[in-house]
């Protein structure tokens, strides 16, 4: 057995960020390579901490879906999977046997080698006439590989210039430039330095987004997809814009690679993760029976389930109830009914007004959606085998501009905890509560939170901000 993780950033605000590494984990769930494909995220559920419980496999494979290397490979994601290793991840990637798995941990796909083609592919999109030799018009043409870049770490450009000199070599091009938008060369000076009559400008940035589809189309005076420059100091020009690589659909193919590169060097799969198993077939008896989880109904129906809000028991499944599958079930239940963003998903606001009706295996996908990593952890609490870890182990951990919650005093966390954590299903075992009875047990809001949550150690360092102004205010 295989099992591959994707880690994505994610957001505590915007339910539109996670959506790239849906995409990816959903074509390569597709492709049936691997046996699973997990998401995990930095500010969503399931989070870094939890993610590694959530794999079925002993053979886990962890790639991180970033555009280049920095502080999130290399720091927060090693860090809070718990691989021991600060720093550069080098070019085979890291093994580590973590809790009975070998987890293989890669570089971000956007340095490896094969994005090279991914550019070209989008250079394509905007001009098709360009052959295996060329364009087939024979205009002279540049390309221009646009990075973010910045002056705080080198990486970030490494990977853009490592493109462009491979570019270069092709012979596709008659010139290839590697342009920043924070640091130097910028790409606002593009018309003193390129010369051709046509410039195709590819975005090496993961998503479509703010820089994508405003500043740079802003600070270039783009119209669309293709822009006339008549007055440009080497004569007119033309500019051709794609869109950036990282929503290719040729990435899932980079993500492949990256898996059977790690994958190559150490050794062949695992076996079915024994712990993970026996948490699963614990729930799967209670579902068999009709359950509740959290604010979940669950039905048995002719051997299969139907899960809908337990608010629209009895409620016509007609045209009122949107049917969905265990993907629609992840997506239905990452906003309130409201349309808000829910980075929490044991916050008291699942949506009403779904059913799905799924075998055995949807089912444990669908409940893996719903509430990340809980079927794993409320098993592992019931065997006396979740250990909390207090908050002042949580806020050490910490670094970057999380680092000021080390200055939270306890009152300030147990007001933010009451304000935050009221409004969630889980018992905080962190902050010492017990919790006896779970949806195991048949009491569906019983879930243990053994770790505080990266959403409150966001709100915590609100207020520790806000305290500091307060009384710089006063002063
Ligand atoms: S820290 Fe609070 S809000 Fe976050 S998961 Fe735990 S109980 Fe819920």
């Amino acid at each position: 057995m295989r099992s591959l993780v994707l880690i994505g950033h994610g957001s505590h605000l915007n339910s539109d960020s996670a959506r790239a590494v849906f995409r990816y984990a959903d074509l390569l769930r597709g492709a049936g390579l691997f046996d699973e494909v997990i998401e995990g995220y930095w500010k969503e559920e399931p989070s870094l901490r939890q993610v590694l419980r959530t794999t079925a496999s002993t053979d886990v494979t962890v790639i991180p879906m970033f555009i280049s290397e920095g502080y999130f490979t290399e720091t927060v994601i090693p860090r809070e999977l718990g691989l021991g290793h600060q720093g550069p991840v080098p070019p085979e990637g890291i093994a580590r046997v973590i809790g009975g798995r070998t987890v293989r941990y890669t570089l971000p796909y956007g340095v490896h080698p094969a994005m090279t083609d991914v550019i070209v592919a989008r250079a394509r999109e905007v001009l098709p006439e360009l052959g295996a030799d060329g364009p087939a018009d024979g205009i002279e043409t540049a390309l221009i590989v646009l990075g973010h870049g910045t002056t705080r770490n080198e990486n970030s450009s490494r990977v853009i210039h490592e493109n462009a000199a491979r570019l270069a070599g092709t012979g596709l091009f008659s010139e290839v430039h590697a342009l920043f938008l924070d640091e130097e060369p910028r790409v606002n000076g593009w018309p003193d330095r390129v010369r051709a009559p046509r410039v195709v400008i590819v975005p090496f940035f993961a998503s479509e987004g703010w820089h994508t589809l405003e500043t740079i189309p802003q600070d270039l005076g783009l119209t669309g997809q293709v822009t006339d420059f008549p007055g440009n100091p080497h004569g007119p020009q033309q500019v051709l814009y794609a869109r950036p690589v990282g929503t290719h659909a040729a990435i899932a193919d980079v993500i492949v690679h990256l898996a059977e590169e790690a994958r190559g060097t150490l050794g062949p799969g695992g076996d079915a993760e024994r712990g993970h198993e026996a948490a699963w077939q614990a729930f799967l008896s209670r579902a068999r029976a009709g359950t509740r989880i959290g604010e979940l109904l669950i039905t048995p129906e002719l051997g299969v389930f139907e899960v809908r809000h337990q608010l629209d028991e009895g409620r016509p499944g007609g045209d009122l109830m949107t049917l969905v599958t265990p993907e629609g079930v992840r997506d239905q239940v990452r906003v309130t009914d409201g349309g808000e963003h829910r980075p929490v998903h044991t916050l008291r606001s699942v949506p009403r007004g779904w059913r799905a009706v799924l075998n055995e295996a949807d089912l444990r996908r669908a409940v893996h959606y719903a509430y990340p990593a809980m079927v794993e952890e409320t098993y592992a609490h019931s065997c006396h085998a979740l250990r909390p870890t207090p908050w002042a182990t949580t806020a050490r951990r910490q670094t970057g501009i999380y680092a000021k919650v080390q200055r939270a005093v306890p009152e300030q966390v147990e007001r933010v905890a009451t304000r935050v954590c009221g409004a969630c299903l889980r018992t905080r075992l962190w902050a010492g509560e017990r919790l006896t009875h779970s949806f195991l047990d048949g009491v569906p809001g019983g879930m243990p939170c053994a770790e505080a949550c990266t959403f409150l150690v966001a709100e915590v360092r609100e207020e520790v901000a806000r305290k500091k102004a307060a009384a710089a205010s006063d002063d």
